[in-house]
């Protein structure tokens, strides 16, 4: 089972594929982890990546296709959560050949759909465990700045640089032109499904269970 989370930033495609990777033991692929992942080892291509992605825009196919080409081959798993790619019809295309290689295909794309206002006081208000990647947020979901992380323990607790008024707006209008042409490409193919993303969590969660038991 291959899975693809599409929905514009904020929407909670990484909570939600957190999910269903404790449910159904698949693998989670974020090209934004991996693209930040590249830039904490300060290197040359670190910090090109950095100089794009702070501001909101959106990394080249090349760059992404290759971190996932590099993932799909060095990875043994029942199915992948594919979080945030593909993100342009271009990366769609070269995941359709990827996947075809390795004699397998997407099962499903889930659309999680939410309104642009919740997304500014979800994205401007959130931040992270720097340990566990558990999600919290400075109104709906507080931890004082000295306690620690329900989930590990940990207290180092921190923002990402782009998740800021300016850079979401980028975020949204590269979301708007680029990603979103994704929704139809994948409704031609009969694999579209899509979730209403404002409910609760687990409301959301049993939504998407019932997609892919269906
Ligand atoms: P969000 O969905 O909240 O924006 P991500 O962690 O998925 O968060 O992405 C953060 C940033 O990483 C994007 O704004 C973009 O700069 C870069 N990025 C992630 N995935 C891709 C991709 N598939 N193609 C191009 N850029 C990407
Ligand atoms: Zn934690």
């Amino acid at each position: 089972m291959n899975i693809i989370f599409l929905g514009a930033p904020g929407a909670g495609k990484g909570t939600q594929a957190r999910k269903l990777v404790a449910d159904f033991g698949l693998v989670q692929l974020s090209t934004g982890d991996m693209l930040r992942e590249s830039q904490s080892s300060n290197t040359e291509i670190g910090k090109k990546v950095a100089s794009i992605m702070n501001p909101g825009e959106l990394v080249s196919d090349d760059i992404v296709i290759s971190l996932i080409k590099e993932r799909l081959s060095n990875t043994h798993a029942t199915g992948f959560i594919f979080d945030g790619f593909p993100r342009t019809i271009g990366q769609a295309g070269a995941l359709d050949t990827l996947l075809d290689v390795h004699d397998t295909s997407i099962t499903a794309v889930i659309e999680m759909k939410v309104d642009n206002e919740a997304l500014v006081d979800r994205i401007t208000g959130r931040y992270t465990c720097a340990e566990c990647g558990e999600v919290y947020h400075e109104s709906s979901r507080p931890l004082l700045p000295t306690s620690v992380c329900i989930k590990c323990g940990s207290v180092k607790l921190k923002k990402r640089i782009d998740d800021n008024e300016e850079s979401l707006r980028t975020r949204l209008d590269e979301y708007n032109n680029k990603t979103a042409p994704l929704i139809e490409y994948y409704l031609n193919k009969g694999i579209l499904y899509s979730v209403d993303g404002l409910e609760e969590i687990e409301v959301i969660n049993s939504a998407i269970n019932k997609i892919l038991l269906k």
